[in-house]
């Protein structure tokens, strides 16, 4: 039995969070799942975002399913996402985007391994009478473990080909370590996969223009955050984005997306994104043969020709979740 640490937050988050638990729990009899707030909710109750109660119940858990909490923009507002990340030492942010609503004809099944506890956000910003100046911290150790973490993914999933992208052309020396280092790994490394780096704006024209060229992709907090959102937007929007925040110990799993208070409460938010991070969630924790019934479940949604109502479809979250679980069903 694992224990997971379910965290809806604010917004859509508690909607996504529910169709997700709906199949975990069609999926597994193996998962104990337990909830805490955090977010608005959080505050409301304790006066906190991230209340000490909620921490200890995820550092406990053997990973933890979160939604979204809506940023505060007042001063003093501590993210308890930037917050959970550092403190539970969640250093990769693993972000596969796979066109599986066929939207366009782009064939992208991509990974995008990300830095997640550097570089901009570390918030430390200084005002002046000038302006105002932000240190980016990248040191070799993160850098290490990132491209290490990426490495092992990318032959974990089968994958053949990391690109690291950077801006080392401009940023010498930080981007110059990160390179270096993926230079210095990919050296080392077994001749099995393929290492390539390339800047990052060039990155982006191609990620548009060639989607399907692809397969990894390793790179620091901020590139990787812009070009992840980039690539889910090819593919349909954010409410196709999975991801999982890893460390050597504690794991996090989530949509990309945030709270969208836009269109919260109307029962129409696209809960695939969530429901991935479940998936992901499941191979984490050893459960592969469900984890794939999930992904294969979902996929089998969009194939049939349905949608969510985000990409012009008809399914609001609820009716799209009863679709997959139906098609859970069969495969039983
Ligand atoms: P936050 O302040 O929490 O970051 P936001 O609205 O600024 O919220 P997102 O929540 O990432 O940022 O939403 C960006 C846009 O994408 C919004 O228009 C939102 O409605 C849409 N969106 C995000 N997630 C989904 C989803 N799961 N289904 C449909 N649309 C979504």
């Amino acid at each position: 039995m694992k224990s997971i640490c379910v965290l809806p937050g604010d917004g859509i988050g508690p909607e996504v969070v529910g169709c997700a638990t709906r199949v975990l729990e069609r999926v597994t009899d193996q998962l104990e799942l337990h909830t805490a707030d955090i977010g608005r909710r959080a505050f409301d109750r304790s006066g906190k975002y991230l209340p000490a109660d909620t921490f200890a119940a995820m550092e406990a858990s053997d990973s933890c399913l979160f939604g979204a909490v809506t940023s505060d923009e007042g001063a003093g507002y501590n993210s308890p996402v930037l917050r959970f990340r550092k403190e539970l030492k969640l250093f990769a942010n693993l972000r596969p985007v796979k066109n599986i609503a066929r939207i366009s004809s782009a064939g992208m099944d991509l990974l995008i391994v990300r830095e997640n506890t550097e570089g901009l956000y570390t918030m430390d910003e200084h005002e002046d009478d000038a302006g105002v100046t932000t240190r980016r911290r990248v040191s070799e150790s993160a850098c290490n473990k990132i491209v290490e973490r990426a490495i092992h993914e990318t032959r974990r999933t089968g994958r053949k080909s990391i690109c690291c992208v950077h801006k080392a052309n401009v940023l010498r020396k930080s981007d110059g370590l990160f390179l270096r280092v993926f230079r210095d790994n990919a050296r080392t490394c077994e001749q099995d996969l393929e290492f390539t780096d390339q800047l990052v704006d060039s990155v982006a024209a191609k990620l548009v223009m060639e989607p399907d060229t692809f397969d990894v992709i390793v790179t620091l907090n901020l590139y990787g955050d812009i070009l992840s959102d980039l690539a889910a937007g090819i593919v349909g929007g954010l409410g196709f984005a999975p991801s999982g925040n890893m460390g050597d110990k504690h794991s996090v799993f989530e949509p990309a997306h945030g709270s969208a208070p836009d269109i919260a409460g109307r029962g129409i938010a696209n809960p695939t994104a969530t429901i991935l991070a479940a998936a992901m969630m499941l191979d984490h924790l050893g459960f592969s043969v469900e984890a794939r019934q999930v992904r294969e479940s979902t996929e089998q949604v969009y194939r049939s020709g349905l949608g969510t109502i985000d990409i012009g479809g008809a399914l609001g979250s609820e009716k799209f979740t009863d679709s997959v679980l139906c098609n859970l069903e069969s495969m039983s």
